[in-house]
């Protein structure tokens, strides 16, 4: 059978190490005759697998002891709703840097609760799409945060360097980045990210509140929703995502095998890197967004001769480059590639791009 190498924007790929591992205890975990998604979520055996996945991405992400760790359901797009509802108190606005179709999102979700200031950040330098330097966002007086979202998976564009906020309670969408660099967890009031891009299989999302921020929800925002409730219970107020909160913990587990954050960021450099040379050496592919802004993970590109984009989806999958296609709202191709993704897996897209130029061009 072909090598597969899948490039969804998620659900994404998962290490192979950790999908063999798990087939391997599929039917029988930890010799009890069943498997893990069969067992209670309070059984003494999952209570183990739930304090350990949390150490572990404690131990990663170096998260600071005054921060909870949620581990809830919902995806991001709940967090969307959930981030005004928890935090706004008595404030009516906060500001919502627009960067691209996922804070968008946000920012449509958050005015169901309130007024937010949005900063629509997004330009273009020439004939590149790129973003507005800080110094051009206007902040609120009066904002209860700041959200903002480090990596447009849709758009490709990323803010790798967190702004410099002041004294804001920043809250920031983590979905297609989280784990793919060491972050400084501090600067922070909320992180969250769904799970189905770098942590595991989709149904997880995660949660990083600082304890202050607690205690401020809304008396109508629905219980599961309410980082309060979840951290008393340890995020199992309900029955939890079992199984993906397991997958989830044996990822944490390979990164660190990998040697955490600073190993895995070198090697998503060069994996980006690879990838955009391939696209900039000639004007057969085009990436259109300005360098400062490139997203690591998310990589859209187009063929200058859109027509050719049907033979190329057809010949990637035949060579087993899997869910080349762009997104629907931007079009051409996008290859996502998330630290599951081996550098092996870029260079088998970057020979078969060359290739499909030298055939085509
Ligand atoms: N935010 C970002 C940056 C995303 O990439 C996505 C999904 O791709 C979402 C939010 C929505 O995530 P979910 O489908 O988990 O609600």
């Amino acid at each position: 059978m072909t090598q597969v190498y899948n490039f969804s924007s998620g659900p994404a790929m998962i290490p192979a190490e950790v999908l063999r591992r798990a087939e391997q205890e599929l039917c029988n975990w930890r010799g009890l005759g069943t498997s893990v998604m069969e067992i209670s979520h309070r059984s003494k055996e999952f209570i183990e697998v739930a304090e350990e996945s949390e150490k572990d991405i404690r131990d990663l992400m170096n998260i600071p002891s005054n921060y909870k760790v949620l581990f809830c359901h919902g995806g991001a797009r709940a967090q969307f709703a959930a981030i005004p509802m928890n935090l706004l108190g008595d404030k009516s606005t906060a500001d919502y840097i627009d960067g691209g179709y996922w804070a968008h999102s946000a920012v449509k979700e958050a005015q169901k609760y309130c007024t937010p200031n949005v900063i629509d950040i997004t330009t273009t330098f020439g004939d590149k799409r790129g973003l507005l330097p800080m110094s051009e966002w206007k902040l609120s007086a009066d904002s209860a945060y700041v959200h903002y979202c480090p990596n447009e998976t849709i758009d490709g564009l990323a803010i790798d360097e967190m702004p410099d906020f002041g004294d804001k309670v920043v809250i920031a969408d983590y979905s297609s980045t989280i784990l793919s660099r060491p972050i400084d967890v501090s600067r922070f009031g909320v992180i969250y990210a769904g799970a189905q891009k770098n942590i595991g299989p989709a149904g997880l999302t995660l949660v990083i509140v600082r304890e202050d921020l607690l205690g401020k929800a809304r008396t109508e925002l629905p219980s599961i929703l309410d980082y309060t409730v979840l951290a008393e219970n340890d995020s199992m107020f309900n029955t939890p995502p079992t199984f993906a909160w397991y997958l989830s913990g044996m990822v944490f587990k390979w990164l660190k095998e990998q040697g955490g954050l600073n190993e895995i960021e070198k090697r998503n450099k060069a994996k980006a890197e690879l990838l955009y040379s391939t696209i900039d050496r000639s004007d057969f592919y085009r990436n259109q967004v300005a360098d400062a802004n490139r997203s690591r993970m998310n990589v859209p590109f187009q063929l200058a001769d859109a027509s050719l984009d049907a033979v190329f989806l057809k010949e990637s999958l035949e060579a087993g480059l899997h869910a080349l296609k762009g997104h629907r709202v931007v079009g051409g191709m996008r290859a996502s590639i998330y630290n599951a993704m081996p550098l092996e897996g870029v260079q088998a897209l970057t020979s078969f791009m060359n290739d499909f130029e030298k055939r085509h061009g």
